[in-house]
């Protein structure tokens, strides 16, 4: 199994905060990668480091090879980061948008291509602004996709979102890894760290507290004696929903 990214001993001061105190994990090729743990871990600061967005204090980070501090650019060039919504002119439409965009990264791109990967072709003349919560972030997943890259970085991509839109972007992140691209992403719902990621780290105050497979870390807890203190139903209130109200892509508006 071949390391994509590899973060060795890395910190990360605020002043005199330290908000990542010393994080080590590697990413697998191919896998998609979950970091887990509380707001104010420093999950993003991690995150945004390795995109080559944000300073480090000490540590190394490699990138499919290429060392953070030496080559940051070759970083840049294949790796696929969700641009912050505010970029996103409000005057223009998603077509345009991805040209602008892909202008940036001195692409050609082809918009109508990611447009159909993210199920989005009926909107390539919409704004961004006229897109409900999950369009938008289906087209922030297009955005990560215009300069073909080996890794893209999700941070907390499903916050807010109704669960047909959650689930629809789980098809989305799974149909991505499924061509081959590593993904790296944040959330704060276990199930669907559960159901999409291949091993999760979880972080708390800016360490890691446990890396393994989502499988693992549960059988490794039962192990520990641990039992859960209400008797588990077969179907949860999320499933009535999704039960009654439908799971299909088209059923979003
Ligand atoms: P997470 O993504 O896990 O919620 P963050 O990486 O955003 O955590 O933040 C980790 C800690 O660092 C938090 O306590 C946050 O307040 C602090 N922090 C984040 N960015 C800055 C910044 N630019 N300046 C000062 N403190 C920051
Ligand atoms: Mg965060």
């Amino acid at each position: 199994m071949k390391t994509i990214i590899s973060v060795k001993n890395l910190q990360k001061k605020y002043g005199d905060f330290t908000a990542v105190k010393d994080i080590s994990f590697d990413v697998h090729e191919g896998e998609i990668f979950g970091l887990l743990g509380p707001n104010g871990a420093g999950k993003s600061t991690t995150l945004e480091i390795i995109e080559t967005l944000r300073d480090k204090t000490s540590g190394e980070v490699i990138v499919d090879g290429f060392n953070l501090d030496q080559s940051p650019d070759a970083i840049k060039k294949i790796i696929g980061v969700q641009l912050q919504s505010s970029g996103y002119y409000p005057g223009l439409n998603l077509t345009e948008l991805l040209h602008l965009f892909g202008g940036l990264y001195n692409r050609t791109v082809n918009p109508h291509e990611l447009l159909k990967l993210v199920n989005l072709t009926d909107k390539a003349k919409a704004k961004y602004k006229e897109l409900s919560g999950g369009q938008k972030q289906r087209f922030s997943i297009a955005t990560t996709l215009i300069n073909q890259p080996r890794i893209i970085f999700l941070d907390e991509p499903t916050t807010g979102l109704d669960p047909q839109a959650r689930r629809n972007l789980w098809d989305l992140i799974s149909d991505i890894r499924s061509k081959g691209t590593t993904v790296i992403i944040t959330t704060h719902y276990m199930d669907e760290a559960e159901y999409l990621c291949d091993r999760v780290a979880i972080v708390d105050a800016g360490r890691i507290v446990a890396i393994n497979s989502p499988h693992q870390l549960i059988d490794n807890l039962v192990a520990s004696g641990f039992e859960r203190t209400t008797e588990v139903k077969k179907a949860n209130l999320e499933d009535v929903f999704i039960n009654l109200t439908g799971k299909e892509w088209r059923k979003e508006e």
